[in-house]
């Protein structure tokens, strides 16, 4: 099969039906409980695979219809942090929040999402994408009584992370994605274990693997920060030369609507680009012309056959409405750019 030039993708979370959870709600509760809740789980998960197939989505991921929240849903599985005991702390230096605790060492019994990313296998013939959390967002979402150092408690859930990652791929995940925001915040933290740390989630893995790093939902504490940041959003240029420099494949970034200057793709030149193309922070359906302008200006810092049209972020918080005219202006965008690139070739 020839590979499809520019295959679209979405970043993460895609709203979750009604009977499942409370709509237009981040993180919101399940509404069903028990097997129910696992039957639910596996209907949204078939819904989220077949709305993106119908707007012609090329990489399908679950639309996290398996996870109440990005990060605290797959520490929920693991041993040593006791979700009873809870700390408040501020994360990303953003926002406060009431948060678990790591009580003991942490470990990893059974896998978490393998089973889950096996049914997202069986609805699909397409490449599947399954995302989890980075080491350092994991821990900025904790507080830890036990280890008493970021950089140790990283080093522990990376090697639990590779046990996972491994698990996905041998499911049939195609790309793995690890999300990790607090790379846009903690730079001396990064430069000095974090990039390190993430190679550790991703080591000997066959799967590609991809790294998402973003300014955040479009929620009040983010555009809040959002709007302290200036004309010129530079965070990128940070992180861009360690991963360029790493071993993972893919850099998952916001652009569209944001203050990212284009020209800091040139750091990471020769990397594949998930680039966001759509605006999670905002209702507003693009239209396919302005994704497309996305694209073109982007092209001139990513090769055309390294490029991923996606989203800026997971788009939970949308009505299902909002989310899905999203995915369609996204691949109308793309055949538009897609189009220009066949004929110039041809
Ligand atoms: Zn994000």
């Amino acid at each position: 099969m020839t590979p499809t030039l520019l295959p679209t993708s979405i970043v993460g979370s895609l709203p979750k039906p009604s009977w499942l959870a409370q709509p237009e709600t981040l993180w919101s509760p399940w509404n069903l409980q028990g097997d129910d809740l696992a039957e639910g789980r596996r209907d949204a998960l078939r819904i989220a695979v077949h709305e993106q197939t119908n707007r012609e989505i090329d990489i399908i991921s679950d639309g996290e219809q398996t996870r109440q929240h990005f990060v605290t849903t797959f520490i929920e599985h693991l041993n040593g942090v006791d979700f009873e005991k809870r700390e408040t702390v501020r994360i990303r230096d953003r926002y406060d929040a009431s948060v678990p605790t790591v009580v003991g060492a942490v470990s990893r019994g059974e896998p978490v999402f393998a089973d889950d990313a096996k049914f997202l296998r069986q609805q699909t013939d397409q490449p599947i994408k399954w995302a989890l959390p980075g080491p350092m967002t994991m821990i900025d979402t904790l507080y830890d009584g036990y280890y008493k150092s970021r950089e140790k408690l990283a080093w522990e859930f990376a090697a639990v992370l590779n046990q996972e990652a491994r698990d996905l791929e041998a499911a049939g995940v195609d790309i793995i994605q690890f999300d990790e925001p607090a790379f846009n915040v903690f730079f001396d933290e990064m430069t000095d274990w974090g990039i390190a740390t993430l190679e550790r989630a991703a080591e000997g893995l066959r799967a590609e693997t991809a790294v998402h790093i973003c300014y955040g939902y479009g929620i009040t504490a983010n555009n809040d920060w959002k709007a302290t940041l200036g004309s010129e959003w530079r965070q990128y240029g940070e992180s861009f030369p360690l991963l360029q420099q790493s071993t993972i494949d893919i850099v998952s970034l916001e652009c569209h609507n944001s203050g990212v200057p284009m020209d800091l793709l040139e750091l990471i030149r020769g990397k594949k680009v998930m680039l966001g193309a759509i605006d999670v922070a905002n209702e507003t359906i693009e239209t396919p012309e302005e994704v497309s302008d996305t694209l073109r200006k982007v092209l001139r810092f990513v090769d055309s056959d390294k490029l991923i049209p996606s989203t800026n972020c997971g788009m939970a918080p949308f009505s299902r409405d909002v989310a899905l005219g999203k995915l369609s202006a996204l691949s109308a965008g793309t055949s538009i750019v897609r189009e220009e690139l066949s004929v110039a070739s041809s």
